[in-house]
């Protein structure tokens, strides 16, 4: 396809311009749905370029509207900007300025590689039958930034075509680099905290039948819970329980009054997701009885499963290979079990979210410093084929 080879070498031609906004975004991370110097840079990429903007009441959003030159649907790229609160220990000469702040999680590459698709569409809005929505979302760290958005109409920003399809890129310092990873169906776990306190009642540790010791209690609940998820969840639906944290007591001859234990739920599908928060509290519950203590239990619900849409991902593997060649096109063998705001997108529009490889020369996939680590790096020389990507995805949605 000629599109595919000239969007290809345009967006290398432009590969100062992605990584040079790259390494700026790095340099001053920000983290939260409150992110005024990013989303400056950002409205200062777009200023250019013939696209409608509109920025977040509620958060630091940016959408950008790209009109084709024809009518037609709307299309949608996302590209999260939000940091992590994570010393960075790189030592890249373009590592982050702000103490106690980082890019861990490369959303810096994924707003260079938006910004790039931006300026790769505006220029060929000729070819374009409908509009391209730009979404640069703050927050995605656990923050519900794409909510916020959904909530302040992201959909129907165009009014008479709401959003039909999308498309998310995400960078991977832990996936061979220039490679493009997806799967249709389940792509990324939801997430649930939950966290519970064992009453019991405090004591001489001497004298440990005349109080109720909620620290055996609470080391029975964590086994239970594993013999739980082997049991009785579905091998082919599966769950993660992690207990996470514990907290009790304070001294060595002291029995005290309660036990703090804390974690997480990793399902997919939402079907596994009630049953299993379900369970994590029943199990706690019913083990404390039968030492007559009670438990506190609280459940907050994070994101939820991220599902690709099966015609999305292939078409995703099809453009990946058209573009750069069938070697860099991946199908993923399983989901990964950590979670994804951009889930709540594709709750209401079929679409599909990608991994972008990008683990450094000279370094293993296998053992590289992954996303969120203090020493995560990601090769840089993919990431015009990231902006090829993104822009390819929409040419394609509204050819
Ligand atoms: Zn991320």
């Amino acid at each position: 396809m000629p599109t595919s080879a000239d969007l290809l070498s345009a967006a290398y031609n432009d590969a100062d311009r992605t990584i040079e906004l790259r390494r700026r975004l790095h340099r001053h991370p920000e983290i939260g749905l409150h992110l005024p110097q990013t989303q400056a840079t950002v409205l200062a990429g777009l200023a250019d370029l013939p696209i409608e903007v509109t920025t977040g009441k509620s958060t630091s959003s940016v959408v950008g509207v790209l009109r084709g030159a024809r009518p037609g649907p709307t299309y949608l790229l996302r590209g999260d900007m939000d940091a992590l609160p994570v010393h960075e220990d790189t030592g890249l000469p373009f590592a982050s300025e702000v103490p106690g702040a980082m890019h861990a999680c490369g959303h810096d590459t994924h707003v260079a590689m938006l910004l790039g698709a931006a300026r790769l569409l505006a220029e060929r809005r000729d070819l374009l039958s409908g509009q391209v929505v730009f979404m640069v979302q703050p927050g995605e760290e656990g923050f519900h930034g794409a909510r916020f958005m959904l909530e302040e109409g992201l959909l129907d920003v165009v009014p008479d075509a709401p959003v039909s399809g999308a498309f998310a890129l995400h960078i991977s310092s832990t996936m061979p680099s220039g490679t493009v990873n997806v799967r249709p169906g389940p792509m990324m776990a939801a997430a649930d905290q939950w966290r519970m306190v064992v009453r019991g009642r405090g004591g001489h540790a001497s004298e440990p039948y005349a109080a109720a010791d909620p620290i055996p209690v609470a080391a029975e609940i964590v086994l239970a819970l594993q013999s739980m998820v082997t049991r009785r969840v579905d091998v082919f639906d599966p769950a993660v329980v992690t207990v996470a944290h514990i907290e009790a007591g304070s001294t060595n001859n002291v029995i005290p009054d309660s036990a703090f234990l804390e974690g997480t739920i990793r399902t997919l599908s939402a079907a596994q997701r009630s049953q299993v928060v379900a369970s994590v509290q029943r199990v706690a519950t019913h083990v404390a009885a039968a030492h007559e203590m009670t438990v506190e239990f609280e459940h907050v619900a994070g994101y939820p499963v991220t599902v690709n849409d099966a015609g999305a991902a292939a078409e995703v593997l099809e453009t990946a290979t058209d573009l750069l060649g069938a070697p860099a096109s991946a199908l993923m063998r399983a989901p990964l079990m950590g979670a994804e705001d951009f889930s709540y997108v594709l709750e209401k529009v079929p679409g599909a979210m990608a991994f972008l490889g990008a683990c450094p020369p000279g370094l293993d996939p296998a053992t590289a410093p992954a996303n969120h680590s203090n020493l995560v790096v990601f090769d840089e020389e993919p990431l015009p084929a990231g902006v090829a990507l993104y822009a390819e995805m929409a040419l394609r949605a509204l050819a």
